[in-house]
């Protein structure tokens, strides 16, 4: 019979990385809370009406990559694709707003989306999220840029450049879109079939096709910039000197956009060089509608999603594997040593001492080779001699230095020894 294999395009994450993703996790939260930032939990299904209002039905992400079912009691669900449209649901529902509309939330955890498989794309994948309500200022947007800087260069990721753009407003955007389709209208023959399609839905994402022809073909079309309302020109202008101001160096990217409706003005990714096709550690933007859409009152926000799995491979490359090494292995040679031991053990792992042991009955050399193996520090030796003289021997494995443990105050001398690193 054949094994089960995990879902394609779903992965897991095993002892020797979780270390790695625990420390990007706490790095995150440091960096976070020092922004004011505090954490919100959210469920991981929600209403497909959600994401389909907010998201926008003629979005990629709806159309065709959503895990939507129908539950039991026949109520359409979708697994989240992303965190922004759940958090916005939140501060509504618990009218967060009326209290005090201006909050900063992060949430870290997994998003579904039926995308193709490859590396650095997973159907289920891990973001870490930030959101700023009630903040229009464009200086919110520099903070969340500043946040992905201090947080990347803090995990030793260097090339990590900052990518921004503005998507204009609902004033100023039609203009740009006419001329963008008025550039296209007599280039038809030279987009794929899901620019064609664009066009009529999204034609924003033309400029982001990865198709090479469509980027060819949208190389000279009109840029966004061209066509920023005042209050928009304003925005990005502020937003560009206060990065110049913090010598945070930007590359202004004329075809930013953003997959999901409900970005406005600012856009940004983080790109860096070590992720090879799938450039983007991070991505996000101001989305001053999207509270209103969802049936709030007008209230702007803007938030990022880092990816963490792009995250994790990229810091993953420049550090080594970490195993988790016992301190001390108690090899108890017999029925009776082990009976002894065991109680040892579990005080001293209750008190935070990486320790170990095999609940099998072996003999010495063989539980020498399972200590070697765990990479234990130190290998306590207790076989029925031991026993007899209520004395065991403590062996640093390094030195090969041999001191002897009263095995009546076992526990306490261990950890004497142990902290002395004897
Ligand atoms: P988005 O929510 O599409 O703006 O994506 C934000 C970030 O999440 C991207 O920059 C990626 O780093 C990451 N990301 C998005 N989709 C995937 C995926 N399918 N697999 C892994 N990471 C992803």
């Amino acid at each position: 019979m054949t094994s089960i294999r995990a879902i394609k395009g779903f992965k897991d994450i095993l002892p020797g990385e979780t270390e790695l993703w625990q420390s990007i996790e706490q790095t995150a939260t440091i960096v976070l809370g020092a922004f004011g930032f505090r954490e919100i939990r959210l469920p991981i299904l929600e209403k497909t009406e959600l994401f389909a209002r907010s998201i926008g039905e003629a979005t990629d992400i709806v159309e065709k990559e959503m895990y939507t079912f129908t539950d039991r009691s026949g109520d359409l669900l979708t697994m989240r694709p992303e965190a922004t449209a759940a958090v916005v649901r939140a501060y509504l529902q618990h009218k967060i707003y009326a209290q005090d509309p201006v909050q900063k939330y992060y949430t870290i955890g997994p998003m579904f989306r039926r995308e193709r498989p490859q590396k650095g794309r997973y159907r289920q994948f891990y973001q870490i999220n930030a959101e700023i309500f009630g903040v229009a200022s464009p200086y919110a947007d520099v903070q969340l840029i500043v946040i992905l800087v201090e947080l990347l260069g803090r995990l030793g990721v260097k090339d990590a450049k900052p990518h921004v753009n503005s998507l204009g407003c609902p004033a100023c955007r039609p203009d740009f879109r006419r001329a963008l389709l008025d550039f296209l209208a007599s280039r038809e023959d030279r987009l794929c079939s899901d620019c064609l399609r664009r066009r009529e839905t999204n034609p924003l994402r033309i400029l982001d096709c990865k198709v090479p022809r469509c980027r060819e073909t949208s190389m000279d079309a009109p840029a966004l910039e061209q066509f920023l309302c005042a209050e928009c020109r304003t925005h990005f202008d502020t937003l560009q000197q206060a990065l110049d101001e913090l010598a945070i160096p930007y590359f202004i990217d004329k075809r930013l956009v953003r997959g999901l409706d409900y970005y406005s003005r600012t856009t940004f990714e983080i790109q860096t060089a070590a992720l090879g096709a799938q450039s983007a550690v991070a991505g996000g933007g101001r989305y001053d509608g999207l509270v209103q859409t969802l049936g709030g009152p007008d209230i702007p926000a803007t938030g990022f999603a880092i990816g963490f799995d792009r995250l994790a491979e990229i810091v993953a490359a420049d550090r080594q594997a970490t195993t988790a090494v016992p301190d001390v292995f108690i090899a108890a040679l017999g029925a009776a040593a082990q009976a002894r031991a065991f109680p040892w053990l579990t005080a001293l792992n209750r008190d935070g001492i990486a320790a170990d042991m095999l609940f099998e009955d072996k003999s010495l050399k063989s539980l020498m080779k399972r200590a070697g193996k765990l990479g234990a520090r130190h290998v306590l030796i207790v076989g029925e001699n031991e026993l007899a003289q209520a004395t065991g021997q403590l062996r640093n494995m390094a030195t090969r230095d041999q001191v002897p443990i009263a095995l009546n105050r076992a526990v306490a001398e261990l950890t004497r020894h142990l902290a002395d690193g004897t």
